[in-house]
């Protein structure tokens, strides 16, 4: 059986205790490798090797640091169907998917910041004929990234490019749901010749690994992203200690169908905002709000398109959605569609576990489910799913759809479809989102500020934004 070990040191390593956790294939629900069931040992042996590297990861300069994640990334791209499959085989999603989103965006990300950090400036102010003022951004030491499940690779390092470009050494933690990439990733740092220690990857469990990590001493800063739970309980354990934290979370994103907006556009993108990635991506658009006089119009398309799309092997190019994460997983979504049952909701399409054949029958697989009927205060319509299901809600105006839309103790993305420029405008100012698309979704310039507002998070990632936040800001003022 494969085992997926950690990365300590510029070393591949077993847990110190020598525990393995079961790693699962979503598709068959079978255990398929193992991985290391590391604790606070590994993670304090994981900040040693950091705090030794440090010195000589800082010494290579932008130049050498950004040459050293190139070739990282090049190694990647290499064996980019490697990834591909490895990807969707730990976590469920369509191969065609990791092979076109989720692995060249992992490329993008370390290249991305890689070469951002050779632009990344500071500023000057001056004082007239008194002083001036320089700002220095320096690395702020050993820092922390822990990642969810759903897009393994492409937050992993979303993380970790923006942490090491800016001068960090890292301890970083996947999700023990789907660590496997992350693990191929610790085998072509060890073949880039990345400098030991620069990055060091722990595997396990969030309560000790994580835990470990948010409150270690040495650890300065924490970027994480999961759920608005963990992340509660990251900050509580963090914040006294002072530690930088950046947060990315839960969301509950409102879609905004006006009834001018471009129809067959908005239909073929709302399928895909609703359910891509088995709908398990924090930007997915998961209440559908829709202007009454297109309401039973759009029902009739969208529950058509839903009914067409095919659940199935993430091997088979025709499968639109693949299996859900996990076991559990698949209960929790299960639970979420027996209860707006119960709230008074109506399902419109889907609410099963799809039962396939063959290897595949112990799979983790859910039809697309479409719900109606139910207010803006009941659970369905307040709570994270994150699975493949949507509610619709009409509403009468564009006052009421951005009532509705901000209904919510999230405030992650959203999306509106209408081709009125002036309403676009109003709108995007109005909702309380991190995130806006307008007639589109999922666009990505890395370069733009991404994150969340209210219970979705604490700071922003992209750009200018993730180096400052992995950098410490030190104003040095001069007379004249
Ligand atoms: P999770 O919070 O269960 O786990 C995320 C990571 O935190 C994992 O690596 C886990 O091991 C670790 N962890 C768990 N308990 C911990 C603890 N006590 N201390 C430190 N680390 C701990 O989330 P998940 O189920 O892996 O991912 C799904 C969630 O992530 C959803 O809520 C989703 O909305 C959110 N998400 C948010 C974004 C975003 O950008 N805002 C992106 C993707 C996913």
């Amino acid at each position: 059986m494969e085992q997926v070990l950690n990365l300590i040191g510029g070393e591949l390593r077993p847990a110190i205790g020598g525990g393995w956790l079961d790693d699962h294939e979503p598709a068959t629900g079978k255990v398929y490798a193992a991985i290391a069931d590391s604790d606070a040992r590994d993670v304090q042996a994981a900040v040693e090797a950091a705090e030794a590297a440090g010195v000589d990861w800082r010494a290579l300069g932008r130049e050498g640091r950004s040459k050293a994640m190139l070739r990282l990334a090049d190694l990647i791209e290499r064996d980019l169907e490697l990834f591909a499959q490895a990807e969707s085989r730990d976590n469920g999603k369509p191969v065609h998917l990791a092979r076109k989103v989720d692995i060249p965006r992992a490329i993008a990300n370390l290249r991305f910041f890689a070469t951002a950090i050779l632009h990344f400036s500071t500023e000057a102010h001056q004082m007239d004929g008194v002083a001036i003022n320089y700002t220095e951004r320096e690395p702020i030491g050993v820092v922390g990234c822990i990642s969810p499940w759903n897009l393994p690779l492409y937050l992993f390092t979303w993380k970790i490019a923006p942490a090491l470009a800016a001068g960090n050494t890292v301890v970083a933690k996947p999700s023990e749901v789907t660590p496997m990439t992350a693990g191929l990733l610790s085998e072509r740092c060890i073949e880039a010749g990345f400098p030991p220690g620069a990055l060091n990857i722990v595997h396990g469990l969030g309560p000790t690994v994580g835990a470990a990590i948010s409150e270690h001493p040495r650890i300065s800063a924490i970027s994480f992203t999961g759920g608005t739970r963990t992340g509660a309980e990251i900050a509580r354990v963090a914040a006294p200690m002072f530690k930088k934290l950046s947060l990315e979370l839960g969301g509950k994103n409102p879609v905004l169908v006006f009834a001018d907006c471009d129809f067959e556009e908005m239909l073929r993108t709302t399928v895909l905002s609703s359910f891509r990635n088995q709908g398990q991506i924090c930007l997915c658009g998961s209440r559908i709000l829709v202007e009454r006089s297109l309401y039973e119009r759009f029902k009739s398309a969208f529950v058509e398109r839903v009914k067409a799309l095919r659940v199935g092997d993430p091997k088979d190019p025709a499968s639109d959605l693949g299996a859900v994460v996990s076991g559990q997983h698949l209960e929790k979504v299960l639970g979420h569609i027996a209860l707006a049952k119960e709230e008074g909701g109506t399902v419109l399409c889907g609410g099963e576990r799809v039962r396939l054949t063959g290897d595949l029958a112990g799979g983790w697989y859910l039809q697309p489910t479409v719900i109606e009927g139910l207010g803006p205060a009941c659970r369905t319509n307040q709570e994270e799913i994150f699975g493949p299901v949507v509610t619709l809600q009409p509403f009468d105006d564009e006052a009421h759809a951005l009532q509705l839309a901000n209904d919510s103790v999230y405030g992650l993305a959203s999306v509106v479809w209408t081709n009125d420029l002036k309403r676009a405008h109003r709108a995007a100012r109005a909702l309380r989102t991190g995130i806006v698309w307008v007639n589109c979704w999922m666009v990505r310039d890395l370069r733009t500020p991404f994150g969340g507002m209210k219970q979705s998070g604490v700071g922003r990632e992209g750009g200018e934004e993730a180096l400052r936040f992995f950098t410490e800001p030190k104003n040095i003022c001069i007379r004249l």
